[in-house]
């Protein structure tokens, strides 16, 4: 089975300013096993793609504060996620003109969610084998960090994007204590403020996510005021 086929669940968002619409994907997508966001303005969309990365943008072209294409080369300069757009317009100049502005593929509305389904399945499939497959394996854990899925002792994770990074920034140093500073600065590129709620809480989320507690650890042991670090299995 290629690194992350048919394993976990993809976060999307979407970004489409029609109420009807995005009411209806959101829930059509997330019967589809999608975990479905949404932002019905281009700037909330990029600030929220920039704030909680999902593994997919659906697009809409048509937004009414800015272009969706112009959108789409501002988020390009600042992210690599798989981007679908949506146009009212069966146009080949406005088709062109996104894919060049670096969309992965394209819907023209109205189109039916078992087809945008399609498309976004087809999109994170091509994007989680482009290149060297990536699986990091410390013991029962896998870590497909193409396909940005996790599977411990063959039981998919269903990790939210910030989980699925802990998680692969400590599996790619077993056994090595990771303190909460650089944590804060490699998975969340924020410096230290003093504050490390935010570790701590994801944590905490990601320990339940792996059937653990702190009191009884498996993977993620936590050093009292040094850090925290996954553990391997023996040898
Ligand atoms: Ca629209």
């Amino acid at each position: 089975m290629p690194p992350g086929y048919g394993l976990g669940v993809a976060s999307l968002l979407l970004i489409e300013d029609d109420l009807r619409i995005r009411t209806a994907l959101t829930r059509a997508l997330g019967e589809r096993g999608h975990a479905v966001a949404s932002e019905p303005t281009a700037m909330g969309g990029l600030q929220h793609a920039i704030d909680d990365p999902p593994d997919l943008v659906v697009l809409d072209l048509g937004l009414p504060d800015l272009d969706g294409t112009q959108l789409l080369r501002m988020l390009r300069s600042v992210s690599q996620v798989p981007v679908i757009v949506a146009t009212a317009r069966d146009d080949d100049r406005v088709v062109v003109e996104a894919l060049d502005a670096g969309a992965d593929d394209y819907v023209v509305k109205p189109f039916s969610a078992d087809a945008l389904d399609a498309r976004i399945r087809a999109v994170l499939r091509r994007s989680s084998t482009d290149g060297a497959a990536s699986t990091i394996e410390v013991g029962d854990l896998a870590v497909d960090l193409k396909g940005r899925t996790a599977v411990l002792g063959g039981r998919p994770l269903d990790l939210r994007p910030r989980e699925f990074d802990l998680l692969a920034y400590l599996a790619a140093r077993p056994n090595e204590v990771v303190s909460k500073r650089t944590l804060l600065a490699e998975v969340w590129q924020q410096p230290y403020g003093g504050a490390d709620k935010t570790v701590d809480v994801h944590l905490s989320w990601l320990r339940r996510k792996l059937g653990e507690s702190a009191d009884e650890p498996q993977l993620l042991h936590t050093i009292r005021g040094v850090g925290v670090k996954l553990v391997g299995p023996p040898g």
